[in-house]
């Protein structure tokens, strides 16, 4: 019997922290990973290295989520090298963390364009591809906070918010076509966005935390995984929480 082809995924953000995590999960299940960075093209190209010397297959593509025109280029970069695209992991994120007296216009805009807007252009670009094909896998990564709120953050909380709406609305569009859209919700997870918060600040949180510890960059790939396996078809407009239980 011919094999299956193996599966293509866009990981944005996919070279560093949790989005290393879910290219190097979803390259050694088989899936070539297409991981985005929009700088630091060398822990990119070694990270692709790395996974590669495994006999994973991974290509890193730099590029800009905020900007649509970027967006276009690296899935049609994507499309021509593997002829075909079957996950899309919107994983790239930032934070520009202050209260909203203090907050400008441009530190609005810089978080919303990246964190919601970015996962919009990205989704424009992979879309007919995805629905041509009657099969395909978004993945939106949200963040606990989205559901919470939290001090400081209201252009962050508003972005990973804003991905719940456009995920279910995109869900309803596309649902006949075979082409599922899911939130995956992490809560505090050990990555250099975490590393920057003040160690005071940190244990103040892990009391909220049942689990008791922070969690690990695997642990949110590790639902990423479940959510684009072709088992995974009944589950769509969902929100995957792993946050050790914080929003209990
Ligand atoms: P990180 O800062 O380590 O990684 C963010 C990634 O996004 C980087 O690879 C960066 O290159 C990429 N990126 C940033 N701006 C970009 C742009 N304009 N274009 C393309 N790529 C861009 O952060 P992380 O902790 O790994 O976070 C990954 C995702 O998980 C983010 O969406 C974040 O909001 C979310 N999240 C993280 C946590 C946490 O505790 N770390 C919790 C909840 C949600």
């Amino acid at each position: 019997d011919a094999q299956p082809e193996p599966r293509v995924a866009v990981v944005t953000g996919g070279a560093r922290g949790i989005g290393a995590a879910i290219t190097t999960a979803l390259a050694r299940d088989g899936v070539h990973v297409a991981a985005g960075y929009s700088s630091n093209a060398k822990a990119a190209e070694d990270l692709a290295e790395k996974l590669g010397a495994e006999g994973a297959s991974v290509s890193v593509h730099q590029g800009n989520v905020g900007a649509p025109e970027d967006c276009e280029r690296v899935v049609a970069d994507v499309l021509e090298r593997y002829g075909r695209l079957d996950y899309l992991v919107n994983n790239a994120g930032i934070t520009v963390d202050k209260t909203v007296r203090k907050m400008t216009v441009d530190d609005w805009h810089a978080v919303l364009r990246v964190n919601l807007s970015g996962a919009f252009y990205m989704t424009k670009a992979v879309l007919d591809h995805m629905t041509g094909n009657g099969f395909g896998r978004i993945v939106n990564i949200s963040s606990v906070v989205g559901e919470s709120g939290a001090v400081g953050q209201a252009n962050y909380a508003a972005s990973k918010s804003g991905l719940f709406g456009f995920s279910k609305s995109l869900a309803q569009e596309v649902a006949r076509k075979g082409v599922t859209v899911n939130c995956v919700a992490p809560g505090y997870i050990e990555t250099e966005m975490v590393a920057a918060v003040p160690e005071e600040v940190l244990q103040k949180l892990l009391k909220g935390v049942p689990v008791g510890r922070l969690g690990q960059a695997d642990e949110i790939a590790r639902a990423v995984q479940f959510l684009v396996d072709e088992r995974a078809g009944y589950i769509t407009g969902s929100v995957i929480s792993v946050n050790g239980g914080l929003d209990m």
